[in-house]
């Protein structure tokens, strides 16, 4: 397993390009800014990995400059825009996919733009270039509010679905709203999830619980001395929310 720290996982969910997308709860980055993060990575000689590539690192592998970059929902702006970004950069990353959903019903009731999810086909394009899919439940529920049944068919549901879809059985899984409660944990290790990701909730030594990985956001505003804080670990370390919200 992996040490800490070394491997930051990076959170995005949209990539854009034109202000009609945008939204209001502020969950994109502009197409220039990831690719300017994209070549940071890059220029300082980071490797993307995935959850596969993890589980098949040695025991005493090096970490070196490793990082993984996930996106949540499964836009198909993930596809239009980062895929051709990342494919430039020879990057991987892990996508979080709503199962149930052909686009954004969640929340559409809060005024956010109505947004297509990524079709089968463009999912096992992006899978054979190599990157990996994960689950998101089927409706984006919010788990931590939820009775264990529902939570259980969200979950498992999803982790079919997925498997369905990529023909892979998936190995992570992002709770949305980084919303769990103790039902949740018991429904995912036995749902077939090896891994829960959430969102700044977790042990920062994260190999400590595989069901509670911490991820840290890229923001729309965040120019490149925030993300190579957030890029390189020592957001996590540093900054004041790790005094609120550790545990
Ligand atoms: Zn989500």
């Amino acid at each position: 397993m992996q040490t800490p720290y070394q491997l930051p996982i990076l959170l995005y969910h949209r990539v854009v390009n034109s202000t009609c997308r945008i939204g209001k709860h502020k969950t994109y980055v502009w197409e220039s800014a990831f690719r300017k993060q994209m070549q940071w990575l890059k220029d300082n000689g980071y490797q993307t990995i995935t959850f596969s590539d993890l589980d098949a690192l040695p025991a005493n592998a090096d970490p070196g400059k490793k990082i993984i970059i996930t996106f949540d929902d499964g836009y198909t702006d993930n596809y239009t825009i980062a895929f051709p970004i990342l494919k430039e950069f020879g990057f991987k990353a892990v996508i979080y996919l709503v199962t149930g959903y052909k686009r954004n019903e969640w929340n559409l009731h809060e005024g956010e733009p109505a947004l297509e999810l990524m079709s089968k086909e463009q999912i096992l394009e992006m899978q054979n270039y190599g990157i990996e899919f994960g689950g998101h439940t089927r409706h984006h529920v919010d788990l931590k509010n939820s009775t264990a049944d529902k939570q259980r068919e969200e979950v498992t549901g999803c982790f079919n679905d997925v498997a369905t879809i990529t023909g892979k059985k998936p190995l992570s899984f992002a709770y949305p709203y980084g919303a769990y409660n103790n039902d949740t944990l018991k429904v995912l290790a036995q749902s077939g999830f090896k891994y829960g990701i959430t969102t700044i909730f977790g042990p920062h030594n994260w190999p400590e619980d595989l069901l509670r990985i911490r991820r840290i956001e890229v923001r729309p505003k965040d120019g490149l001395f925030a993300f190579r804080r957030k890029a390189s670990g020592r957001y996590f370390n540093r900054s004041w929310y790790h005094f609120l919200f550790a545990k």
